[in-house]
C-alpha cells in the first residue's frame, strides 16, 4: 500500500505548486495564501520560505505580501527574436523558442 505512504507527500508537493501558481499570479499577504492554501499563516510563511530555498525569486512586494517575479525587460535568447519575456518566465526564451511560465506544470 504505497499510495497511502505517497498521499501526504504528495499533498505537500501539490500545496507547494498551488501556492507557486497563486504567488505568480499575484502578491499576498501570509494570510492571504495561507487562506488559499487552508493552512495556517506560520505553515504559510514556511512554505513560502522552502519556495525561496527551491530557487524561486519570490519578492516581498508592498506591505508585508510576497510575489514571485523574474526581472523585467529580459529579452528571448533565440537569435533574432526580441520578445520581451514576462515576469512570470523563468526561462530565458519566449513561449515560441521553447520558454514559457508554469501554466503547464
Ligand atoms: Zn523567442
Amino acid at each position: 500500500m504505497t499510495a497511502a505512504h505517497a498521499a501526504p507527500l504528495d499533498l505537500a508537493n501539490a500545496r507547494m505548486k498551488l501556492a507557486r501558481d497563486l504567488l505568480l499570479a499575484g502578491a499576498l499577504t501570509a494570510d492571504e495564501l495561507g487562506f488559499a492554501l487552508g493552512v495556517q499563516p506560520d505553515s504559510a510563511t514556511r512554505i513560502i520560505r522552502e519556495l525561496r530555498e527551491s530557487g524561486l525569486p519570490v519578492q516581498e512586494w508592498g506591505w508585508d505580501r510576497y510575489h514571485i517575479v523574474y526581472p523585467a525587460g529580459r529579452v528571448c535568447t533565440h537569435v533574432g527574436c526580441g520578445t520581451v519575456l514576462r515576469i512570470s518566465n523563468p526561462s530565458d526564451r519566449c513561449t515560441v523558442h521553447g520558454g514559457g511560465d508554469y501554466s503547464d506544470g
